[in-house]
């Protein structure tokens, strides 16, 4: 039997994404009224304002010299579009680790699948519940990049994005059981992919509000517009669950990020959580069949001041007692010179591999197996080029992998891949690797 769990779609999206960026790019320009112009000089129409300028009227399509007349003392910026892509990758990364399904729908803007985190993750009291979650996100992109975003939580993609509508600027988060009661006085107009015809096909029947389409009969919606009006009539009365359908994104990461249930001054009792934390982790990379290549580690401290640490093996690694021994290494090498308390521990692991369990020829150690077995494949591929060897698993799973890597799209987005090939002119799966060594933060 399907279980049948109520879907959390949480929808992501940037404030006023490119004015945003300028502000990010350039301090000095936090605070003014600052919009972006479009056209090939910068100075054609506004594709962007931040609030500060939206409070002279100054708003998306008007011409830039007349915003400039409005508020002669704003600030006008030409796109940098290479920068505002950069940006979003960035901010992709870091909503990557917040959610096993990612899917980007615009450069700003994109779905992250929560369903099972009342399980997985706000199940335990260190993170108690979706609203800190999500705020937890908001507030590392915030800090991190210095780009406002707003959230909406709710049962599908529609009523995600309905929410971060009327969250902007914060979150909200709609329940299940208030869904009906949220849409009752809403315009259907809000709604993406209404259109104007459909709106006007509505008013005529006197629906102009989510409440209007619930006290239709179902049939009438069904008649006059198919699946469409039937899924809307199922929403509008707080009936629709949708699950984030989509392809099935290769995991390159396992993340964890959990706030102490207090601040820890014994950093050896911290260093215990970490472990176990670890512990978990490594769990589920061999229940998915995953090695690690790299372990990273970042504590927060009870000022909200971090430091960071990344290792990266000289091997892809599953084993607790290699990733652990290294784990406490890291802490110690990170924890040296602080004195204040733990308030939050985040580790990950990047840069993941499928699991191969070959038995091999060379050394006694797994440690010199793997290393010969390395050694050997770089100096053949250097040779004949990357590819050239493939051990008997990745021979097998290559028709698989070619399966994987061209699925048939599911789903009426843009197919995640594509979009991010579009957006960031690299694949998803490079979204979250980063780069070799030990490098400190
Ligand atoms: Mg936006």
């Amino acid at each position: 039997m399907v279980s049948r769990l109520p879907s959390r779609i949480l929808h992501v999206d940037g404030d006023t994404f490119f004015a945003s960026c300028e502000v990010a790019l350039d301090a000095s320009l936090s605070g003014r009224p600052v919009w972006v112009g479009g056209g090939r000089r910068g100075d054609g129409i506004v594709i962007a304002a931040n609030r500060e300028a939206k409070r002279f009227g100054i708003h998306t399509g008007m011409a830039c010299f007349e915003a400039k007349r409005v508020c002669p003392n704003g600030v006008l910026a030409k796109p940098q579009y290479d920068e505002y892509r950069r940006l979003s990758k960035e901010m992709f990364q870091i909503m990557e680790a917040y959610t096993p399904t990612l899917v980007p729908m615009s450069i700003d803007e994109g779905f992250l699948d929560l369903t099972s985190m009342d399980r997985h993750v706000w199940r335990d009291t260190t993170v108690p519940t979706a609203a800190d979650y999500v705020n937890d996100l908001r507030d590392r992109i915030q800090t991190e990049l210095r780009l406002p975003v707003s959230a909406g939580l709710g049962r599908s993609t529609w009523m995600a994005k309905l929410a971060t509508s009327a969250a902007k600027p914060g979150f909200v988060e709609v329940p299940p059981d208030c869904e009906q009661e949220f849409l009752a006085e809403r315009s259907v107009s809000e709604l993406a992919g209404v259109g104007k015809r459909r709106e006007r096909s509505l008013a005529a029947l006197g629906a102009l509000t989510f409440g209007d389409v619930a006290r239709l009969p179902s049939t009438v919606m069904q008649q006059r517009f198919g699946i469409w009006g039937q899924q809307l009539w199922l929403f509008a009365n707080g009936r629709w669950n949708e699950p984030l359908l989509l392809e099935v994104k290769d995991r390159t990461t396992i993340s964890s990020n959990t706030t102490l249930p207090y601040d820890e001054p014994d950093y050896a009792a911290a260093l215990v959580f970490a472990l176990s934390e670890s512990t978990r982790m490594i769990g589920q990379l061999r229940r998915e069949g995953l090695q690690t290549r790299e372990l990273s580690l970042t504590v927060r401290f009870t000022d909200f001041t971090e430091s960071g640490a990344m290792y990266r093996f000289d091997h892809p690694q599953f084993r607790n007692s290699v990733i652990n021994t290294v784990l406490e290494g890291l802490f110690d090498e990170l924890m040296a010179g602080h004195a204040q308390p733990v308030r939050q521990i985040r580790l990950g692991f990047n840069n993941l591999k499928p699991l191969d369990t070959q038995p091999t020829l060379w050394g006694t150690t797994d440690a010199e197996r793997w290393g010969a077995l390395d050694a050997a494949m770089q100096q053949l591929e250097g040779q004949w080029g990357s590819d050239t060897v493939l051990t008997g698993a990745q021979y097998a799973l290559r028709h698989q992998n070619v399966t994987h890597s061209n699925p048939k799209p599911k789903c009426p987005f843009v197919p995640a891949r594509e979009m991010a090939q579009k957006l960031w002119g690299e694949k998803l799966e490079q979204l979250s690797q980063h780069h070799g060594g030990i490098s400190k933060r």
